[in-house]
């Protein structure tokens, strides 16, 4: 049995993924109402509940996770017990923004200029440095871009530290990106590895809106490399499962933003546009089985749907559209399921994609 931290939509893909493979599923969360309650055993609990964890490391073969702010400790007492992948150092360096963007300029992945500061005089001379506009983000627990606020002027300065003052922090260059994309990359128990086509990413208040892959227009020394960069995090980091991470790019050069120590929402489209969707490699790379291929079956669009849903059945009507329900109810921001589109040209996909969106707000 393959055990799950984190009871969400991507436990829940994972686990349709991982039932033509043979595998069975117990997830811990602490909702009922977890969108994997259909498809595992749950336990219904908070994530250091050392009961919960005793079970999973007792009668899960090996444990994995779907978000990165999973406590570390947690992931260290069942690891003491059964595999857990990846491994939880690697949640260490994913839960701080610091660490993330320290092992990227370590591997020569350049970033967006950063200082870390805790102190307000510390903070204004980091402004100072970094220079305006800037992006001042907490250095753990902030996701979907939460936790951040642009400082744009001196008069921002002020307001910014009484929002989020008295936290870590990361003062960060706000760069004026062309587009935003993002690398998924595996790597097995076995050390076996393989890298997804470069994904271009539309984000709108933080939050992923739609995904294309491979990321239209991009040259293959990007490609390569974006590969390089993900491999060499993996290497580096003795890394088992898959891995996302988001980049921006600025002409010819990559920047590294963070990095997912997990399935990522820009890699749904490999379930229906990859010969080898990144959940049944996931499943694959930390069960020790060979991977399957990475290669992307044509050209592929992903729109999220979110805080409420369509009309269903105008969507199913868009040619090659497969649609994905989470089984959540709606809530304002909230990821409710997800289409994806796969044609066989890019004209064609776009073309699709102009009729899905007139339907999706
Ligand atoms: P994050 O939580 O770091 O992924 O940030 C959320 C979103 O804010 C990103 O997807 C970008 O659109 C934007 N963003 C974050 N950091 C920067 C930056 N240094 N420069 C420009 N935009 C940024």
């Amino acid at each position: 049995m393959i055990g799950v931290l984190g009871g969400g939509q991507l436990a829940r893909m994972l686990a349709l993924a991982g039932y033509p493979l043979g595998e069975r599923f117990a997830a811990v969360d602490p909702s009922t109402e977890c969108g994997v309650r259909d498809l595992a055993h749950l336990i219904v609990a908070g994530y250091d509940d050392p009961v919960a964890l005793d079970w999973m490391a007792e009668h899960c073969d090996v444990v994995t996770y779907e978000f990165e702010r999973v406590p570390a400790a947690s992931a260290r007492r069942i690891a003491e017990r059964t595999p857990v992948h990846p491994h939880p150092g690697v949640l260490d360096v994913a839960q701080d923004r610091l660490t993330e963007k320290e092992l990227f300029t370590r591997l020569g992945l350049a970033t967006p200029a950063f200082v870390a500061v805790s102190t307000r005089r510390d903070f204004d001379a980091a402004v100072a440095s970094v220079g305006m506009p800037a992006v001042v983000k907490t250095r753990r627990e902030g996701y979907d871009g939460k936790g951040q606020f642009v400082v744009r002027r001196p008069a921002d300065i002020d307001a910014c530290w009484s929002e989020l003052g008295g936290k870590d922090l990361i003062v960060e260059a706000l760069v004026d990106f062309d587009r935003e994309l993002s690398v998924l990359a595996v790597r097995s128990t076995i050390g076996e590895t393989a890298v997804y086509p470069v994904i271009d990413n539309v984000h709108r208040e933080g939050i992923l809106r739609v995904s294309r892959a491979p990321a239209p227009a991009l040259a293959p020394e990007l490609q390569s490399a974006a590969e390089f960069y993900a491999l060499a995090i993996m290497a580096e980091l003795d890394y088992v499962g898959v891995l996302a991470i988001e980049l921006f790019q600025l002409g010819d050069r990559l920047l590294g933003n963070e990095m997912a120590p997990r399935v990522h929402n820009s890699g749904h489209w490999t379930i229906e546009g990859a010969v080898t969707s990144q959940f049944a490699d996931h499943l694959r790379a930390i069960t020790g089985r060979p991977l399957g291929s990475t290669r992307a079956l044509g050209h592929s669009a992903m729109v999220n749907l979110i805080g409420s849903l369509p009309d269903l059945d105008e969507v199913l009507r868009v040619e090659g559209a497969h649609l994905h329900l989470y089984d959540k109810e709606p809530r304002p921001g909230r990821k409710l399921g997800h289409v994806t589109l796969v044609a066989d040209d890019p004209e064609e996909l776009e073309a699709r994609l102009d009729r899905l969106r007139a339907l999706v707000v």
